[in-house]
């Protein structure tokens, strides 16, 4: 599976420019965690609700400091033809949440590490039950083969 078939390709952006109180705004009526800051779909950051907090409680205006101050940058994209598993190692050793995909300098999706492992729990489910009903599937099959041996052999 690639990213492309997971990624979430509304993204909420938001510009270096804007003020932090413009973006929790945003943050609220898109029910959003986080942020990709762009400047004509090119990623300059990301900026998430933690990093909100953080201006907070640094006293700052929030009508007045804007998004570059507390965005994370630089960030890390993936392209969407990447593998799916190979973004999850990526986040989980650079331990982040989102990766935003991007396709030839433009960004094209957004893709969060709980809908990958989402994704993998479901996979591994349907590969639990699909192993179980081949085992069945084996069983059943042996047993009549078997079972015909057996036979075979006892009248001989
Ligand atoms: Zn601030």
């Amino acid at each position: 599976m690639k990213l492309h078939d997971i990624m979430v390709q509304e993204v909420v952006t938001v510009g270096p420019g804007e003020t932090t109180a413009s973006a929790a705004r945003k943050m609220r009526e898109q029910s959003v965690g986080c942020l990709v800051v762009t400047i004509e779909k090119t990623v300059k950051g990301i900026v998430t609700d933690r990093d909100l907090l953080g201006c907070l409680s640094e006293a700052h205006d929030p009508n007045r400091c804007q998004i570059a101050a507390h965005m994370t940058r630089p960030v890390i994209v993936e392209r969407p033809q990447e593998e799916m598993v190979c973004a999850a190692e990526i986040m989980a050793e650079r331990r982040i949440k989102r990766l935003p995909v991007v396709e030839r300098g433009t960004l094209v999706g957004l893709v969060s590490f709980s809908d990958i492992a989402r994704i993998m729990d479901e996979q591994a489910q349907a590969y639990g039950s699909m192993w179980s009903s081949m085992t069945r599937l084996i069983r059943a099959q042996s047993r009549r083969h078997c079972n015909g041996k057996r036979t075979a052999a006892a009248a001989s």
